[in-house]
């Protein structure tokens, strides 16, 4: 089973757009299609749409206490969400970092949750050993006292820079691969899934890769688009 996961970000701007968003999504029946809104429309999305899997885009590392602003796993596993994605670049471009990110993996798992761990290298590296090296380095602060095959995390492998928001455009299949087979060389056995400028256009060059999913950001608002490339990905499982 292939999983998309339509990270949402900031938006839409009210819980009808979101209501109207998720009808537009196509059902599949061997893609999982998860959606990570704002926290705000989690209860109403996950009540009225069952057959699609909800979580937030961040969390806090506690479970409760006087942490003005921040929302718990234990919150959105209580409420019925199923995962939280983490390290996401956004969230560093605003102060967070990998430690920060080590504390919440622990958190996500440790409330039954789905981490899906963002990582990769924030400006193009074009030399294969400083590029392994800066995985290396990544993994050792985000997975410190995390055994890397809890069933509860998913790697996605997002650089920064290939995100649509700085059109630099996507990492080629080859260097994909290359992180695959990196982190198999490690002893990952869990899903991986990758981000990054994926869209109609592209989608085809990653489907042979041995790759669980995409993660998808702008395009997930777009369903016509979102639901093309999810086409493209189950016509190829
Ligand atoms: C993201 O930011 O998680 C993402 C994958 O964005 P996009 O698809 O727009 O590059």
């Amino acid at each position: 089973m292939k999983t998309v996961i339509a990270n949402w970000k900031m938006n839409p701007l009210s819980l009808n757009e979101a209501l109207n968003l998720v009808k537009k999504y196509k059902i599949y029946k061997n893609l999982d299609i998860w959606i990570a809104p704002p926290y705000l429309y989690l209860i109403p999305l996950i009540t009225k749409f069952r057959k699609i899997k909800f979580g937030s885009q961040n969390i806090y590392f506690q479970d409760k206490g006087p942490y003005t602003g921040e929302i718990s796993p234990k919150m959105i596993k209580k409420i019925g969400g199923k995962f939280v994605i983490i390290n996401h670049s956004e969230r560093r471009k605003i102060g967070e970092n990998f430690k920060i990110a080590n504390q919440k993996i622990i958190s996500v798992i440790n409330s039954n949750l789905t981490a899906i761990v963002c990582l990769g290298e924030d400006k193009i590296i074009k030399n294969i050993k400083i590029l392994k090296s800066e995985w290396q380095k990544q993994i050792k602060i985000l997975f410190k006292n995390i055994n890397l095959n809890n069933k509860s995390i998913i790697l996605a492998y997002e650089p920064t820079w290939a995100i649509s928001t700085y059109k630099q455009g996507s990492v080629s299949p080859e260097i994909v691969s290359e992180f695959i087979k990196f982190i198999k060389n490690l002893g990952f056995n869990n899903k991986i899934v990758y981000g990054g400028s994926v869209f109609i256009d592209n989608i085809k060059i990653y489907l042979d890769l041995p790759l669980d999913g995409f993660l998808i950001g702008s395009q997930s608002l777009k369903p016509k688009n979102f639901n093309k490339i999810c086409d493209l990905i189950d016509k190829s499982i």
